[in-house]
Parts: structure tokens; C-alpha cells; sequence
């Protein structure tokens, strides 16, 4: 081949990882555009960088978001979005049931800066109107809830929020966008820790915030002063994810509806959670906001005992806290997403000792129903 032959025009067809921490710019004069904001580029990667940027932009859309960030993990998501918005002596208006980790940064490092959380039932929505006071800077929401799918009314807390002119937050991880469009409701932005669906495949850690470019912006801000930066290969591990995401979320709505309706059937187990089950005091509430119910199923065995009988007996089924990737996982709350509450807030939250909950997988669906009755027999033997 002649050495002077012109190179073909080529680019990748999967976005590549840019694993480099930091970015040249050709001349000083184009540096200093960029940091006049006259022109774009990258910098240094806790900033920005092309192959996260990739993923923002995918997810800003499946959100119907201006924008969106990514962070290194789901806590950073929601620690940052805190810190963005509070200031000490601010009150948080918050939901519960929520994430553990999440009341825990509530009780735990937010009440350091004399933060003060009010909480209302999920499933009452008129309780978040009065708890607002002056001094709330912030709703914060979850739904469906962790670990019982309690479900929260989003047409009406984004209009409680907007007249009351706070600032609404709300972790719809278990949902995924695909099942759950928050921002149409009018809340203000939206986190998913995307290390469950969102990745997909259990091997990644993350979070994202979508919302407003104007709150993005601050954000931003935010991510640059703590640091909780995304890495590249994290991000195309993600990218790669969300290309199956639409197909997986409906194969997992598809399997848990079907493990519900078998779980229904059986007796002895105290309650069976499904936002898709008539049996959800919710059904009709849930089926007016998301297209699909999400692969999580929450039941009671009805005694701790019981409970580590079951998940010890499974054989499929994995005893893993997490949620979200193809293989199916369960976990006993209290000894894992909820570790460590007080007493007072699982009592609140209705997180019993015998409380499992299922993340149904990939799986074929007759092989996990075989599995959960040879492990309910177990259980209920005596
Ligand atoms: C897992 C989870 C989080 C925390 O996300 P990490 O990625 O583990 O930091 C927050 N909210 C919900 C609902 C979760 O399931």
C-alpha cells in the first residue's frame, strides 16, 4: 500500500472508553475559551468527560430531562442533590419508607448541619402538604419504595411542591424510566442509583440526577466540590447496559408479575407486595403513573425463622442484597438494605422481620416459581 494513501474517514460504532484523566488543548488561547464557556470541551475528568458525557446524554433522554450527571455511586447521587440544595437549619419534607442508606444520610451526616427531616407516610399523601413549613427546602420522594412498594401519588406531590414552591426530588430506581416518567409529573428532578437496572448486570457501581439545565448546572458544581465523579470504564460498562434496558425491564415486569400471581396462590405467606397485584392497595394509583410495574416482590413469611429458612433453601434464587441485574437476588431487609435502622423506623416503615424481598431476574419464569416452592416447603415445614 502506497505510505501517502488517504486514511478512510472511520468512527466506532460503540462508544469508546476514554480512560484518561485529564485532556490537551491545542494552544493556551483555546484553553482560556473553554474556560470562558465560549467553547466546549473537557478538561480533567472529575469535570467532565466524552465517554460519561455519552451516557448523561442517553439518560437525559430516557428521563425527558435537560440534563443529567453521573456519580460514582447512588449515594453520591443523593448526598450531592442534598448538598446542592440545603443549608443548616433547612427542613427536608421526606417519604418513608426509604432506602436505608438514604435515612441514614438523613439521621447521620445531614443532622450534623442541624438539618431537620420530617417524614409522611408514603401511601398518604395528604400528610405531605402539612408538613411543609417554612423552612423546607426539600421534597424528597421514593417510589416505588424500598423494601415494600409503597407507591407515591406524583401528580399530586409535584403539584403540592410547586405551589408550595420547594424543590422536589425523587429516587425512582426501582422503576427505571422505562416503567416511570417523574418529570412529567411536575417533580424537579429525578435519581437513580444505576447500579441496579440501570447497568443491569451487577457489575458497576453508580448513580445519575436528571433534571433542569439551571439545577444541573448547580449540580455540577456540587459533583466538581465533592468529587463523587463517574470513572470511563464505569460509564461504558453503563452504556453498554442501557442498550438492553427497554427489553430488560420488560422481561423483568413480565417474570415478577408472573411470581406474584404464583405467590397469591399460596397460603400461609402473610402478605404478597406487587404494584401490578390487585391486592396492592395502591393497583389503581400505580397503574395511572407507570407503564409496567418493575421486577421487584416483596412477601412475609410471617417470622424471622421462617424467613432465613426460605432464602437458605433457595437454589436459583441468590441471597444477595442489590437488585436490578439478570440474575434473580433476594434478601432478608433487615439484615441487609435496612441494616442498622432503629426499631422505631421499621416499625414506621413496615419492614417485619419476616419480610423478603424478591428481585426477580432474567430467568425463565417456571424455573423460579419450581425454585420458591421447594423453598417454601422447607420453610412452612415444621
Ligand atoms: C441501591 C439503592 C440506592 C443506593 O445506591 P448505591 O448505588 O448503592 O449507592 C438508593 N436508592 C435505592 C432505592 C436503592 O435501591
Amino acid at each position: 500500500m502506497p505510505r501517502k494513501s488517504k486514511k478512510i474517514n472511520q468512527s466506532p460504532v460503540v462508544t469508546p472508553i476514554f480512560q484518561s484523566s485529564t485532556f490537551t488543548f491545542p494552544d493556551t488561547a483555546s484553553l482560556i475559551d473553554f474556560q470562558k464557556g465560549k467553547r466546549k470541551g473537557f478538561i480533567y475528568t472529575r469535570y467532565g468527560n466524552p465517554t460519561i458525557e455519552a451516557v448523561e446524554n442517553q439518560i437525559a433522554r430516557l428521563d425527558g430531562a435537560q440534563d443529567s450527571l453521573l456519580f460514582s455511586s447512588g449515594m453520591a447521587a443523593i448526598s450531592s442533590a442534598c448538598l446542592t440544595l440545603l443549608e443548616s437549619d433547612d427542613e427536608i419534607v421526606s417519604s418513608y419508607p426509604i432506602y436505608g442508606g438514604t435515612a441514614k444520610l438523613f439521621d447521620q451526616l445531614l443532622k450534623k448541619f442541624n438539618i431537620k427531616v420530617v417524614f409522611f407516610p408514603a401511601d398518604d399523601i395528604n400528610r405531605l402538604s402539612r408538613s411543609i413549613t417554612r423552612k423546607t427546602k426539600l421534597v424528597y420522594l421514593e417510589s416505588p419504595a424500598n423494601p415494600n412498594l409503597k407507591i407515591i401519588d406524583l401528580d399530586s406531590a409535584g403539584r403540592i411542591a410547586k405551589r408550595r414552591k420547594v424543590f422536589s426530588i425523587i429516587d425512582s430506581t426501582f422503576a427505571t424510566p422505562v416503567n416511570q416518567k417523574p418529570l412529567d409529573f411536575g417533580i424537579d428532578a429525578v435519581i437513580h442509583s444505576v447500579t441496579k437496572y440501570l447497568g443491569g448486570h451487577s457489575d458497576i457501581v453508580g448513580g445519575v440526577i436528571s433534571g433542569s439545565a439551571r439545577f444541573m448546572g448547580r449540580v455540577r458544581e456540587t459533583r466538581k466540590h465533592l468529587g463523587g465523579c463517574a470513572d470511563p470504564h464505569q460509564a461504558f460498562l453503563l452504556d453498554r447496559g442501557l442498550k438492553t434496558l427497554e427489553i430488560r425491564v420488560e422481561k423483568h415486569n413480565f417474570n415478577a408479575a408472573s411470581i406474584a400471581k404464583f405467590l397469591e396462590s399460596v397460603s400461609g405467606l402473610k402478605g404478597v407486595i406487587y404494584p401490578g397485584s390487585f391486592s396492592h392497595p395502591q393497583h389503581d394509583l400505580a397503574a395511572r403513573q407507570m407503564s409496567g410495574f418493575g421486577g421487584m416482590v416483596s412477601f412475609d413469611l410471617g417470622s424471622k425463622r421462617k424467613a432465613i429458612r426460605f432464602v437458605d433453601s433457595l437454589k436459583v434464587i441468590k441471597n444477595a442484597s442489590s437488585l436490578g441485574g439478570t440474575e434473580s437476588l433476594i434478601s432478608i431487609p433487615i439484615w441487609t438494605s435496612h441494616f442498622g435502622l432503629r426499631q422505631e423506623t421499621l416499625t414506621r416503615s413496615g419492614i417485619t422481620p419476616g419480610l423478603v424481598r424478591l428481585s426477580v431476574g432474567l430467568e425463565a419464569d417456571n424455573v423460579l416459581i419450581k425454585d420458591i416452592s421447594q423453598a417454601l416447603r422447607i420453610a412452612f415445614r415444621r
